[in-house]
């Protein structure tokens, strides 16, 4: 299975082939790990396949070659280390789009993260704008980004936008299951975690950022409900020892606080420590669990602002000890 879940990107991408009429270009956006590059493999290979009813057998040449990285008519272009794409980059793609495909009758490029490049996004958007305004018949530009805001509404009104959306837990189990490589008992418990998002629950299973992510936020829960002020505070240091793990941290932990909120009037919860969120929803109810939620998230934002790290993770021990 290519892509899991998703079915209006499946349906849709197979009526625009059945019908001919693919759009030139498309973007897909959605937060991170649910599979925004991997639905754009799976539209090249519906567009590329060589059996052609818009829906990839994942069994031809091209299938396979596309699931390989290595098909000549399907391009994906990488970032440099600070998350930028160099503008000479983008201005040689702009020049070989006019030459045609290899093999295919589509030549499809995709440029993932598009709104991580920080520095030189207004500028490549208007070497593309070129492209996507004009583009050869044989040209397809994919773009991937976390959400629209960043693109110029020039590119938007020919662009074709689409976002991933979460699984089901089940569909999100049965995927990682087919890739054989992890034990049913560790994937129930990621999907338990993490909810439907494929990405973030392989991230898990591989003990990456997201793991430790969910173990800080239940650790810090625990602290929060003990009303341990030292082991509170310890539990927030220990996640600042990598760039971006505090604020990955403060994200699920503001969850358990959604959660905790949400335990009081009975409804669904979805974080990584849902008994510890319902015992904390009993034991601040509503209001306080809704203060503790929007006071982590106002945290989040001072991390986006560049606040120090420090000064948060001491500011923040203070007003949850408070809440
Ligand atoms: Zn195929």
């Amino acid at each position: 299975m290519l892509l899991a879940g998703n079915e209006h990107i499946k349906s849709l991408t197979r009526s625009m082939i059945q019908k001919g009429r693919e759009p030139h270009s498309l973007m897909i956006t959605g937060e991170h790990g649910l599979g925004r590059k991997t639905a754009a493999k799976y539209i090249a290979s519906a567009m590329l396949c060589e059996r052609g009813d818009g829906v990839p057998c994942e069994r031809c040449r091209t299938c396979r070659m596309i699931k390989d990285g290595i098909h000549p008519d399907f391009m994906t272009l990488k970032p440099n280390d600070n998350g930028n794409y160099p503008v000479e980059e983008i201005r040689e793609v702009v020049a070989d789009a006019v030459v045609a495909p290899n093999e295919g009758r589509l030549k499809i490029y995709l440029i993932p993260d598009f709104d991580r490049s920080k520095i030189t996004g207004e500028q490549v958007q208007n070497i593309l704008l070129k492209l996507i305004e004009e583009p050869p018949d044989h040209v397809v530009m994919i773009l991937t980004a976390d959400s629209r805001e960043v693109f110029l509404p020039t590119i938007l009104s020919r662009t074709v936008c689409l976002s991933v959306a979460p699984c089901t837990g089940e569909e999100c189990a049965q995927y990682i299951g087919s890739l054989e490589k992890y034990d049913y008992g560790e994937i129930a418990s990621a999907s338990q975690s993490l909810g439907g998002n494929i990405g973030s629950c392989i991230e898990y299973l591989e003990k990456g950022a997201i793991y430790t992510a969910t173990e800080n936020a239940r650790a810090i829960a625990d602290s929060l409900l003990r009303g341990d002020e030292y082991e509170l505070l310890k539990a927030l240091t220990d996640c600042d020892s990598k760039k971006g793990q505090l604020r990955l941290t403060l994200t699920q932990l503001s969850l358990v606080a959604r959660d905790s909120a949400v335990s009081t009037v009975g409804g669904e919860l979805i974080s990584c420590a849902k008994n510890a969120a319902k015992e904390l929803g009993a034991r601040y109810g509503k209001t306080r669990s809704d203060k503790l939620y929007r006071l982590i998230n106002e945290y989040i934002s001072r991390l986006d602002r560049n606040c120090s790290k420090t000064l948060v993770i001491n500011s923040l021990c203070a007003c949850m000890a408070n809440v």
